[in-house]
């Protein structure tokens, strides 16, 4: 699940100071699921543009705005986009890339996209993964320290660590505090054997969101 977030909505009505005639798209999946795409937030955006002055032609939600085949696609679900002088996606980046590539209208964000995470028992997780391209997270007991340790430490914690809570995210608990229970569950405590060399290490950690 991509997670992101809602732009303030003063933010938006800036980015769309110039424009009219908005056709909204939401989308039906992580989007959604999160509350910043999905069917009530977009007609809640569609009564905020409106009470502040915007015409809003319509609006959409297709199964998943990462993946719309084209324009047409869209004008079957709703003809009123043909109408639109600006459109407003509320979905991640990935989203917004996707609709800006099916049309020559100008495209905006609503949402800003912080990082690959997930969703369970209720609650949403982020920075699940660092999307490095290289999984080796078999290694850490299906807890990757290069998406959750702030510090993206492959062999062992920081030493930081207070009470099992990370030294630079207090609230949550160290990652490799998890990391070596999980594996001690498993029996497994021989993968934290494995020595990461710089060079393996060298290109794995493209990012951390
Ligand atoms: S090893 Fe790479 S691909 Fe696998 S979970 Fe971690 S960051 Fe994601
Ligand atoms: S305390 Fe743990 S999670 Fe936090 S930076 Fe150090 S090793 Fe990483």
């Amino acid at each position: 699940m991509i997670i992101s977030s809602a732009k303030p909505f003063e933010e938006i009505l800036k980015l769309l100071k110039d424009e009219d005639d908005i056709f909204i798209i939401g989308c039906n999946a992580c989007a959604a699921k999160l509350h910043v795409g999905g069917e009530p937030e977009v007609t809640m955006m569609q009564q905020r543009l409106e009470v502040n002055g915007k015409n809003v032609v319509g609006w959409v939600i297709p199964s998943a705005a990462c993946s719309v085949a084209s324009f047409d696609s869209l004008v079957e679900k709703n003809p009123a986009i043909r109408e639109a002088k600006a459109i407003l996606v509320m979905a991640c980046g990935s989203g917004v890339s996707i609709i800006a590539g099916v049309t020559d209208i100008p495209v905006y964000p609503s949402n800003n996209t912080e990082s690959l995470g997930g969703r369970s028992q209720g609650e949403v997780i982020p920075r699940l993964c660092a999307m490095c391209g290289d999984c080796t997270v078999y290694y850490f007991g299906g807890i990757c320290p290069k998406g959750q340790c702030p510090k993206q430490l492959l062999n062992g914690p920081c030493g930081g660590s207070m009470e099992g809570k990370c030294e630079v995210d207090t609230d949550k608990d160290c990652v490799w505090d998890r990391i070596c229970s999980r594996l001690e569950k498993m029996g497994r405590q021989d993968l934290m054997e494995k020595v990461w060399l710089a060079e393996e290490i060298e290109g794995q950690i493209l990012c951390r969101n």
